[in-house]
């Protein structure tokens, strides 16, 4: 329960998705009187949408490993992930009503796999709480100390005793995310580092006989860094569950070097020198799909994927095809549109947030979320560092008062 005296503080939590929609929880839990702002008609459409193939909340890996995922913001993002593990986020879905259970790799997912459920019942609990909401509520920057907001009903201009951003990052713009933010946080002195996909796409130069036949067409299973998995060919490059996890190398070696070499085994399950021997015994007359396909196993589109990187392939012997298939070098020569990404590096920089999570450079406003400058990989990583950081910045606002 709130303390006496800060029962009547307003607080302004602008973003209704997984991070702000938590932060309202904490603070409205604390008897607090919360609005929560979202310029779409609706809240947690990027939440939705990662519910469509399978909402991974969480990641039932140790929590040690886990709170390994994160990279350079790991020491920052630590206090807040050990307050909410992905323990704690499993029991908070099992108290909505909501099981969930871990698959083979540890990732964790509503039983439903959806994500709408656990909405619908998590904005019942706010409701029930007293949270607000003011969805069609654009904001748009400062009026000196004054949040502004462009509403069906016009312009709102209003002070809060504490707010609480959590906007998202930058990408899946249509879905609210859009990063406008950034200048008006930049005029207030508050540090923002240039947002970059994660978990994100490649540009590959396909020619286009490749695009238009495999353009959709999975690849799978496929090795490639030590993972093993599938990835889809795009109009002009790869993405997939595949890719993502080697996106922030492959991405900073693009930055580095202009391009980056991505060996794929096309046959992972096949050794090379048994490979080379039953390619050998394939008769000469043989169209080269055909060879590929009796000999090694590789459907139309891994079988075209060879021929696009050697247009020689079909005169090749039979060892140094199979050295081929194995080691398949494709260059990519950049990331895929961001907008297009699973998530984003950078955002605000963690030396403009305070422990609490509160801006130096803007005393009572607090953070959390995808704007801040942190990546992890799929595996849930990302979800649960949006609901942890909520809970922390809510906290650190319930502290500050
Ligand atoms: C296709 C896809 C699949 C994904 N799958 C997974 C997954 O399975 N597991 C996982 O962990 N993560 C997944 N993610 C990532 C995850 O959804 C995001 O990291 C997470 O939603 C970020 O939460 P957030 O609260 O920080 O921001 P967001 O969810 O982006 O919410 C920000 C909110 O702020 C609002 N907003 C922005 N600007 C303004 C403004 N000026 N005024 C008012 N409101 C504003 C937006 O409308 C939005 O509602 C996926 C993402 C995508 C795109």
């Amino acid at each position: 329960m709130a303390q006496w005296g800060t029962m009547d503080k307003r607080i302004a939590v602008i973003g209704g998705g997984p991070a702000g929609l938590m932060a309202a929880e904490v603070l409205a839990e604390a008897g607090l009187s919360v609005t929560v702002f979202d310029s779409k008609p609706t809240l947690a459409r990027k939440f939705l949408m990662a519910g469509k193939s399978g909402l991974n909340i969480t990641n039932a890996e140790p929590h040690a490993e886990l709170a390994g995922r994160f990279g350079r913001a790991g020491m920052r993002l630590m206090p807040a992930l050990d307050q909410f593990t992905g323990a704690d986020i499993r029991a908070w879905m099992t108290g909505l009503g909501i099981e969930s259970f871990a698959g083979s790799s540890g990732r964790v997912f509503p039983r439903q796999m959806k994500a709408s459920p656990l909405l619908r019942a998590w904005l019942a609990r706010l409701d029930g709480l007293g949270v607000s909401f003011a969805t069609r509520h654009d904001w748009q920057g400062y009026e000196g100390d004054t949040l502004v907001f462009d509403t069906p009903e016009g312009r709102r201009v209003e002070r809060f005793d504490r707010v609480v951003l959590a906007l998202g990052g930058a990408s899946w713009r249509r879905l609210g995310s859009d990063a406008r933010w950034v200048p008006w946080l930049r005029d207030r002195n508050v540090e923002v580092v240039p947002f970059r996909p994660a978990n994100c796409g490649f540009v590959v130069p396909w020619s286009e006989h490749f695009s238009a036949r495999s353009a959709g067409e999975p690849l799978k299973p496929v090795r490639a860094r030590g993972l093993l998995g599938e990835c889809v060919v795009t109009k002009g490059g790869f993405e997939g569950g595949l890719i993502y996890p080697l996106s922030a190398p492959l991405r900073d070696e693009i930055e580095r070097d202009g391009s980056a070499v991505l060996i794929l085994d096309l046959a992972p399950d096949r050794a090379e020198g048994p490979l080379a021997e039953t390619l050998s015994r394939q008769p000469a007359k043989l169209s080269l799909s055909n060879r590929l396909r009796k000999g090694a196993g590789l459907s139309p589109v891994k079988a075209g994927l060879v021929r696009e990187v050697r247009s020689d392939a079909g005169a090749l012997d039979a060892a140094t095809l199979a050295q081929l298939i194995k080691a398949i070098p494709i260059r990519l020569t950049a990331t895929a549109p961001m907008d297009r990404a699973i998530s984003v590096a950078g955002g605000i920089s963690w030396d403009a947030v305070g422990p609490d999570y509160q801006l130096s450079a803007l005393p009572g406003t607090f953070v959390a979320g995808e704007m801040i400058d942190w990546e992890a990989p799929t595996g849930g990583y990302l979800l649960t560092a949006c609901l942890a950081m909520g809970r922390a910045a809510a906290q650190g606002v319930l502290r500050s008062l």
